[in-house]
Order: structure tokens, then sequence, then C-alpha cells
């Protein structure tokens, strides 16, 4: 069996994942989605723009034939060639495997190889902006697989970053040891029978063509990964006092867990009503939670507030404002789009004349995003601190509130599961903010309006479901309140 760097990157990434490549019913796996895609893409052009910096060697093999492909780079090595882009490096590992690795350089430096007074070094371009440990145990593996090619381990190994102008330096005395447990552990996996439990975390789930398969396991187990707050660590610990199932953990005393690391102060208190919630399928008020005083009621008239960003132009193109007039019974949206990078400053302009329009409203956002991003902007474009302040103020976060108050039967505090567990829908189904960011990005390619107005109106049903969220939420504190007095007279 072939191992290559993707298989030790995935690894690192979910144990579960490589199983699932190897043995898994291919069937199962899901279609390539548009974010996907768009990763891809952006990998694809982001190696371009960086290849463009050497003139480069290519060893020329047949699709695939990676013998043929090991040869034709074993040629290049040997002519000193200064700088080798997609060559091929084979070498066994035990008796079972091969390592395949395909580092995207291959840079010749000063030295002493098998080829003469010259080796080679790795270099690999990654699309990340920091020099994750994932990146350094491939580019290490690419090293060990140079090592056995060249007959000594190269002195360094570069990762090239986005917005970075230097390449990082790897240390390969302490990454190649590392790396070597890594590819133990992952044959070990490859090699049982059973596939490595699930464990879904949004980050590294969310773009695996796996996700419908381990989910629907997930959730047909109830496993406690689904559970807001729950993490690999947490998880762990909760596995080691053999607390594994939503209702023993519902069931937990909390003397058991204040000790476990993980579950300091109030977080304990919090999971195990979380998982109540989740076992009895209502919202539950949180001990502790934000005096009622904190809590923001209703207002005569109240503003909701939505941005829509493209971070790789770093530009906010979409300020979006719902205004809720509740004693006049009327509602109106304001979409404030910037159709190209440049109009930003006017929206800006637009957003602070709207929101001064009604020096009393309560600003409602969801999550602190907003806050910054009114900061950030006030500052780039030189508002006075009279201009701003009292816009900031008014601002208030009813994810904040919201998470410090009640658990809800959810597997996300993000906007859309709450709103959708509300009753809430978004018109456009398949709407998302990442997809926002991709469509954005085509209508700047391509001119076509009715991604704009997708786009638009997925912001104003943000807009929508942050009100309705802080709506419920409203009455849901107040009738709880309500019954606790009745119950204390
Ligand atoms: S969906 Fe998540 S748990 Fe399943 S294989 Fe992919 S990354 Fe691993």
């Amino acid at each position: 069996m072939l191992i290559n760097a993707e298989h030790l990157l995935q690894y690192q990434r979910c144990k579960r994942r490589p199983f699932l490549d190897t043995h898994g019913d291919r069937s199962q796996r899901d279609p390539i989605n548009e974010l996907l895609l768009k990763v891809q893409q952006d990998k694809i052009a982001h190696h371009l723009s960086v290849l463009t910096q050497f003139t480069y060697h290519q060893p020329d093999y047949p699709p695939r034939n990676w013998q043929a492909g090991a040869a034709a780079t074993l040629e290049l090595m040997q002519q000193g060639v200064e700088y080798i882009h997609k060559g091929v490096l084979l070498t066994t590992y035990s008796e079972e495997y091969t390592l395949l690795s395909r580092p995207d350089i291959l840079m010749k430096q000063p030295g002493t190889s098998n080829f003469g007074d010259w080796m080679y070094v790795p270099v690999n371009i990654e699309l990340g902006k920091r020099p994750k440990q994932e990146y350094q145990v491939v580019v290490a593996f690419h090293a060990q697989t140079l090592t056995m090619v060249q007959g000594v381990t190269p002195e360094t190994a570069w990762l090239i970053l986005r917005n970075k102008d230097q390449g990082y330096t790897v240390d390969l005395c302490r990454w190649i040891p590392q790396m070597q447990q890594i590819l133990e552990e992952f044959t070990q996996v490859i090699e049982s029978p059973q596939a490595p439990e699930i464990f879904i975390s949004r980050q590294k789930c969310n773009l695996c063509h796996w996700y419908s398969h381990c989910y629907a396991i997930a959730h047909s187990q109830q496993h406690l990964s689904l559970l807001p707050g729950i993490t690999p660590v947490r998880y762990n610990q909760l596995q080691a006092i053999s607390v594994t199932t939503l209702e023993s953990f519902a069931n937990t005393s909390l003397s058991t867990l204040e000790n476990l690391p993980g579950f300091e102060g109030r977080i304990a208190p919090k999971l195990v009503v979380q998982a109540q919630s989740a076992l009895e399928k209502r919202p539950f008020i949180l001990p502790d939670p934000l005096p009622t005083e904190y809590l923001t009621f209703t207002a005569p008239i109240e503003l909701y507030f939505d941005i829509e960003a493209q971070p790789d132009l770093n530009l906010h193109y979409l300020l979006g404002v719902l205004v809720v007039d509740r004693q006049a019974n009327t509602e109106q949206f304001y979409s404030f789009l910037a159709e190209k990078p440049a109009d930003e400053k006017l929206i800006w302009q637009q957003f602070l004349d709207l929101v001064w329009q009604y020096p009393k409203a309560p600003i409602y956002h969801f999550c602190v995003y907003e806050f910054d991003t009114v900061k950030q902007m006030a500052k780039l474009y030189g508002t006075p601190n009279s201009s701003v302040n009292p816009v900031l103020n008014r601002f208030v976060d009813v994810y904040e509130q919201l998470t410090q108050s009640v658990a809800l039967p959810v597997e996300s505090y993000a906007l859309k599961a709450i709103a959708r567990w509300i009753g809430f829908e978004w018109r456009d189904q398949e709407a998302s903010g990442a997809k926002c960011i991709y469509w954005y990005d085509q209508w700047l390619e391509t001119g076509d309006r009715t991604l704009l107005e997708i786009i638009q109106r997925y912001n104003e049903d943000d807009c929508r479901a942050t009100r309705r969220v802080k709506d419920w939420l409203v009455k849901f504190v107040q009738e709880a309140w309500m019954e606790t007095e009745v119950a204390t007279k």
C-alpha cells in the first residue's frame, strides 16, 4: 500500500478519516460541495502565484506511474537542477508499505549527497497563514523520504505560507521523530479491523466528504460530541469516568466533575444543564444566569445589524440593518452594498447616517464580529469618536446574552441552529456566510446580479433571525422569572 503526505495530513485532523478513505464504502461519501471546491481553487491559485518565483524543472512521466516519476525525478536530481516541482520520491516502509512523497519544490543546496557536492531540501506551499503542526509533519515526511533517496538528511525544510514574505524554517530534529510516531500510529489504525470512534467537530468535519455518513451515526447514538462545549479533551475525561451517554452525563453529580481538567468553575454546571436540555429536548435557564437587569428587553425602535465580509480582500461589502418600529408596527430592511470593493467607505457612511436617525435605538447583533468590525471601520475611515462611540454603546450582543442565560437543545449556538430550533427558516436553504464569500467572488468575476440578490436575501434573513432569537429569549426569560416569583411568594 502507498502512504502519501495527504494520508498523514488527514490522520492528524481525524484518525477516522484515513480509515474510511481506505476501507469505507465510497458510495457513502458526500459529493464535492462548492466550499470545498473554493478551498481547492484557492489552494491552486496560491500555489501558482508562489511558483512564479521559481524557475523549475518538472519530471516527465505518465499520470500516476510513480515508479516512472521517481526515476525521472532522480535523473533531474543527478543533473543537479536548481528547483524541481512535482518531483516523486519513493521509498519502502516496513514490508507492506511504500512511502510516496511529492514535495511542492525540491530545492538544491550545497552539501554532500549521493549525487555529488549538492543535496536537496523540501519546500511545501500551504494555504494557511500559520506553520501548523500538520504542515510541519508533512514536510518532515518529505524530508524523511528524501533522506532515503539522496543518502543524507536535509539540514532543513521550508514552508511557504499565505501572506508571508519569508519562508518558515522547519526544525527537522524535532519534527522527523514526531512524524515517525504519527506514521507508526497511522499504520496501526489502517490495519485495525475497527474504525476509530466518531467525534464530530464542526471545524474539522465540515469539509470532510464523510460528514453525512459520520453525522448520521453520531446522531443515532446521541453522541456526546454533538453537545455544544464537549471538546475532545472533555470527552476523554468523561470516558475516563465512564460517562459515555447523554443520559449518564445529564445525571452526573457536579462533585464528580469539578476536579477534572476542562470542567473548572462554571463550566461543569453549564455542561450538565446543556446535557439535560438535549436529553429532555427543552430549554433550561442556566445556573447563575445573567441578572435580568443585564438582559435587554424590548425598545420602541430596535435595529438588527449583520455584516457580510470577504476576508481575503479585507472587505466588508454588505452592512444590513433591519429597523423595527414596535409602536408603529412597521419593519424596514436597509441593505448597504458595495458592488465593488472601492464602495466600502460609501456604505460605511450610509450605515452611520441610518443608525444616527434612531439615536436611542438598541442595535442588536449576533456575536462580537459586528462590534469589532464597526470599531475597525471607524479607525480605517477616520470617523471621529463622537460619531462612533455612541453607536457602539448601543450594541447588544444577543449571542452573549443567550449563552449566559439559557441552555438550548441544539448542537451549536450558531445563529442558524438556534433560529431554526425556534422555527425560523432562511429563504435560501443552502445559503451560509461561507457561501456568501464564494458568491461575492463570483459576482466580482462574472457580474451575475442574481448572486448579489441571494447574498442580500441571506443577510436580511440573518437580521430577521437575530430578531426572532432576541424576542424568544426575552419572552422565555421573563416567563421563567415570573414563574420563580410566583413560586417564592
Ligand atoms: S466526518 Fe469528521 S469524524 Fe467523520 S471522518 Fe470526517 S473528519 Fe472524521
